[in-house]
């Protein structure tokens, strides 16, 4: 059976230049970059290779990535780290309703030992209002952290009118990158961000690596004591294999921008056409322009999302229910939730996230089989019979 992958933003496969380089170092580069010696040189070497071409990848400057275990963890010393170094100030943190669980989870840390949140609700498309944003800043307001695209429904954010206003008021600024990075331009200037999140897997990098972009000058308290390494933000000795995985996709990240997102983005045009042309009461989530090339995300009247996903993986497609970090637990995603969605709707929500390896003919295979299993399943549901949504 033939199999075709429209997960992508779940994770990605290794891009095989990222698997050739990785190989290599594997083989030959093991001394520890802290070592002095020949064999510790050279592994810092490539350690700061890599983290050249992270900094590029974003408009960054070299001393300003700080290597991660992956994009939790620097959401987590973005978000915790910036409230513990700033409390005396005050603690008050602002974020929205549609972040992903790494984001709002510290926030709701940081709320059980007295700091204060707000969670900024989203239209209906999942987008922030810039004005909104103005009326909940206070003078012991510390952190704004707002993500620029949306993991579940691809919305992306007016993330440089929220990094002016942050300027404007002398807040610190930190937003998740981790699913725009190599889809969209992410520059740290035009963005305005003082704490920007990327991570590895979802750019064809290998798993539990990610980086924090820390502007020169900003304060955070790091969360993992010991050997002082990362600058003291982040101690462990570096998983240099995965590090220089991870720059290598970023490299390649910017070398085939163009080439594959404009790939990518026509055949995601091609299965929206498709999709809605074939299958009734289908709704479109996410902003209908202002979104990912590679998302698309779609609500099915009388349709189970976890059905319909087990169907597609039947047929060897590859899909996500809602987003990948929720569908295991089965609650409504929050994101589809904050943007009025019925319950019913957000229920049978699926997401197609394209990418690299995707062709024409994935897509029209998807088209050939999605709107049987759709019909098959409405045809046992009492509610399709009756219309209820
Ligand atoms: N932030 C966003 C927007 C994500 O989509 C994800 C992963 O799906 C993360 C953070 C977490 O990144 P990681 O899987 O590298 O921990």
């Amino acid at each position: 059976m033939k199999k075709i992958y429209m997960d992508y933003s779940a994770t990605t496969p290794l891009h095989p230049e990222v698997i050739s380089l990785m190989r290599h170092v594997m083989e030959n580069v093991y001394g520890n970059p802290s070592s002095l010696h020949s064999f510790g040189r050279e592994a810092k070497k490539y350690l700061d290779e890599a983290r050249q071409k992270v900094a590029d990848l974003i408009g960054a400057q070299f001393g300003e990535i700080y290597f991660t275990g992956g994009g939790t963890e620097a959401d987590n010393i973005a978000v915790i780290g910036t409230a513990r170094a700033n409390e005396k100030k005050g603690r008050h943190i602002i974020t929205s309703a549609v972040e992903h669980h790494a984001v709002i989870d510290s926030c709701k840390h940081l709320a059980k030992t007295g700091f204060e949140v707000t969670f900024l609700p989203v239209d209906r498309y999942g987008m922030v209002d810039p004005e909104e944003l103005k009326k909940a800043i206070r003078p012991d307001t510390i952190l704004i952290s707002i993500m620029h695209a949306n993991n579940e429904n691809g919305t992306i954010q007016p993330i440089e009118e929220i990094g002016k206003i942050a300027k404007e008021h002398g807040i610190v600024f930190h937003t998740d990158c981790v699913q725009s990075v190599g889809k969209i331009p992410v520059r740290v200037d035009d963005l305005g961000a003082d704490l920007i999140t990327i991570s590895s897997h979802k750019i064809y990098g290998p798993k539990g690596v990610g980086a924090l972009y820390k502007r020169k000058g900003v304060r955070v308290e790091p969360l993992v004591f010991g050997g002082g390494q990362e600058r003291k933000i982040r101690s462990g000795t570096e998983n240099t294999i995965g590090i220089i995985g991870f720059g290598k996709a970023a490299e390649l990240a910017v070398r085939d921008f163009q080439e594959e997102n404009t790939k990518v983005k026509m055949l995601r045009d091609r299965l929206i056409k498709g999709v809605l042309a074939k299958i009734p009461d289908v709704r479109l989530n996410g902003h209908p322009e202002k979104r990912l090339p590679h998302n698309a995300h779609f609500s099915f009247a009388y349709v189970e999302g976890e059905s319909l996903l087990l169907s597609l993986d039947m047929k060897g497609i590859a899909v996500s229910s809602g987003s990948a970090c929720s569908s295991s637990s089965l609650q409504p995603s929050h994101v589809l939730m904050a943007t009025g969605i019925p319950e019913e709707l957000v229920h049978g929500s699926v997401r197609f996230t394209l990418g690299r390896e995707n062709t024409e003919e994935d897509v029209d295979y998807v088209l050939s089989v999605l709107p049987g299993i759709v019909e098959r399943f409405r045809s046992f549901s009492p509610l399709a019979a009756r219309k209820t949504v």
